[in-house]
């Protein structure tokens, strides 16, 4: 499966916005969007950001998406097609689809710094769900799931080392952390209120159905 290798800073750059790819250093002053001087477009031409079409608009959300959750085309696309068929808001369930990825729970627990670390983690087998081991991060998790760190004192210093980096972390109310074993739970479905990027999804649902 193919990954994007280059830049992170520059995918916020592009979409003017902050999307939390890197961890710690997204809430410090080094955050290139945080910098007026720097928050442009990359590219030769990127202080122009000329007016949008109504298509460019929709691409733009679209990208978005797909760069917070660390998606290609292809990898979104078929979250799309599965919430297409699913009753209800096409756009509330693509969200929700994506939300409850295993890689996107691992750092809403906060037993990784970025989606990008909690690939990692699982990919190399730290993380449990119901007792077995899942290495593939597009596990979609379901109500009642349990998540568990690997039963190695390796394993579960790592996770609590980055637990202490932040304390006062709380959860989502969907998730229910014990942080002292540690632990997850997965209490209910995400709501669209506990996903936290600013977009609209409609418009993904526009330029997807085309
Ligand atoms: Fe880079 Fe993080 Fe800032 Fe995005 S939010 S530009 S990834 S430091």
């Amino acid at each position: 499966m193919g990954r994007y290798l280059d830049s992170s800073c520059k995918l916020c750059r592009r979409e003017g916005m902050k999307l939390m790819l890197k961890g710690i250093r997204c809430e410090t002053a080094k955050c290139p969007v945080e910098k007026k001087t720097r928050n442009l477009a990359p590219g030769m031409h990127g202080w122009r950001r000329g007016r949008q079409s109504e298509y460019g608009v929709r691409l733009r959300e679209k990208q978005k998406i797909k760069r917070f959750y660390g998606l290609l085309d292809r990898q979104f696309m078929r979250y799309f097609r599965q919430a297409e068929r699913i009753k209800g808001n096409t756009g509330e369930i693509l969200l929700q689809l994506l939300e409850r990825r295993l890689d996107n729970v691992i750092y809403k627990l906060n037993f990784a710094p970025s989606r990008k670390a909690a690939r990692q983690l699982i990919v190399h087998g730290h993380i449990y769900v119901n007792g077995r081991k899942v290495n593939v991060s597009d596990y979609t998790l379901k109500v009642g799931d349990k998540i568990i760190v690997k039963p190695s004192d390796k394993s579960k210093k790592k996770i609590k080392m980055q637990l202490e980096v932040n304390p006062n972390y709380t959860t989502q109310g969907w998730l229910q952390l014990d942080r002292d074993k540690p632990e997850a739970t997965v209490v209910a479905l995400p709501s669209r209120d506990d996903i936290q990027i600013p977009m609209e999804e409609q418009l993904v649902v526009e330029i997807c159905s085309r």
